[in-house]
């Protein structure tokens, strides 16, 4: 195990003066992921600053027009089992459940679960294969190796790792932002582009800045969000991440959709959203399914699927169907 030195923090300004003069210090949360990386030999930072006092990052509140704020350090289980988030906002509350385990939810936080790195095993290799997001310059031992787990969308000759958070996926879909405090202050990043595509530079998985914090997650009140649904297939029935995912929200009008947000997990090195399907979708009545499958076909002309994942581009589509199927019955 990798020796690092702990301290502890008490107010946000604080953390983020640290964060930003120390490029060898991370924040630890509830630290499932980090000490797994450490392990692992895929991280290796001299000193973690827990950020566990900061109380005013483990809220949960809905505010008087319905947006949720969800705090960085609320922990899953508390986000899952929320009154208003799972009436509200199901799609959120079904994705938490449906990740890790009832021990692991209780200690994972929202800003770690974010933040969580790719489970491509090459990447969590403790021998150290090749790997780009782990030594940058080394290759990639998935591209021409094993890949049924990884990415259909998105991917560079330098990744193809995907992303793992059920959450991020439910997120995407209901047009939330990550706040974040900084050096210079706070700024909100659209969820969808917090996670970054791999390119050149795949040991980048986010937007977030050294000196940078998560304080917590933003998502707007919609008709959508109430009438939404997370559908996760995975090797076996829990404790697993997922192969494929869906996340729906819709809303409809005597039984044809008016809007519908998709996004997809498991295909992408960040939660796929599915714009195009969305805007083919508007008018389709729920229950065509020749419609529903068309228009989420429309989505999927970029699909690039490697030697072992061919599966995923059908799988993914039938997913999409019936999370959306599942939502309409929610409208
Ligand atoms: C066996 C197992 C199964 C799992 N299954 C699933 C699953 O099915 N679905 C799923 O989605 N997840 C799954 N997970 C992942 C789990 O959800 C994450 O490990 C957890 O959410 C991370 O939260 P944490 O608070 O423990 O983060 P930590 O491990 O403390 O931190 C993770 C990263 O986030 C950074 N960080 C933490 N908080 C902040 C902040 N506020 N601002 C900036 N950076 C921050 C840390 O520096 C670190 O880089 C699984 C994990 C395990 C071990
Ligand atoms: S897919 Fe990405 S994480 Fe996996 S071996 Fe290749 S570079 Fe590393």
């Amino acid at each position: 195990m990798h020796p690092f030195a702990l301290s502890r923090t008490d107010t946000p300004a604080h953390a983020v003066a640290e964060h930003a003069r120390d490029p060898q210090l991370a924040f630890i949360a509830g630290g499932t992921d980090l000490l797994g990386l450490i392990k692992d030999r895929a991280a290796a930072p001299e000193r973690l600053l827990d950020i566990n006092g900061l109380s005013s990052l483990s809220r949960i509140d809905l505010g008087p027009d319905g947006r949720l704020r969800i705090g960085a350090l609320a922990r899953m289980s508390e986000v899952a089992a929320h009154r208003d988030v799972r009436e509200q906002f199901p799609v959120i509350a079904e994705a938490l459940l449906f990740s890790a385990s009832g021990q692991l939810r209780n200690m994972a936080s929202i800003g770690g679960n974010i933040m969580q790195r790719t489970r491509c095993p090459y990447f969590r290799d403790e021998d150290g294969l090749p790997c780009n997001k782990r030594r940058p310059g080394s290759g990639c031992s998935a591209l021409h190796g094993l890949n049924r787990s990884h990415a259909i969308f998105g991917w560079s000759d330098d990744c193809i790792a995907t992303n793992p958070s059920d959450l991020s996926v439910a997120l995407a879909a209901l047009d939330a932002h990550v706040i974040v405090l900084g050096p210079t202050g706070e700024r909100s990043i659209p969820f969808t582009d917090f996670h970054r595509l791999p390119g050149d530079t795949p040991d980048r998985d986010t937007a977030l800045e050294r000196g940078e914090l998560i304080v917590g997650i933003d998502v707007p009140a919609s008709v959508e969000a109430r009438a939404s649904h997370y559908l996760k297939l995975r090797d076996r029935a829990s404790y697993e991440f997922a192969l494929v995912s869906a996340a729906a929200a819709v809303a409809v009008d005597r039984g044809r959709i008016r809007s519908v947000r998709l996004a997809l997990g498991g295909v992408a090195h960040k939660p796929w959203r599915l714009t195009s399907a969305e805007a083919a979708l508007r008018g389709a009545k729920l229950d065509d399914i020749g419609k529903l499958k068309s228009g989420i076909a429309a989505s999927f002309k970029d699909a690039r699927p490697l030697a072992h994942n061919g599966f995923k581009v059908e799988l993914a589509q039938r997913v999409a169907v019936r999370a959306l199927q599942i939502a309409g019955g929610r409208a």
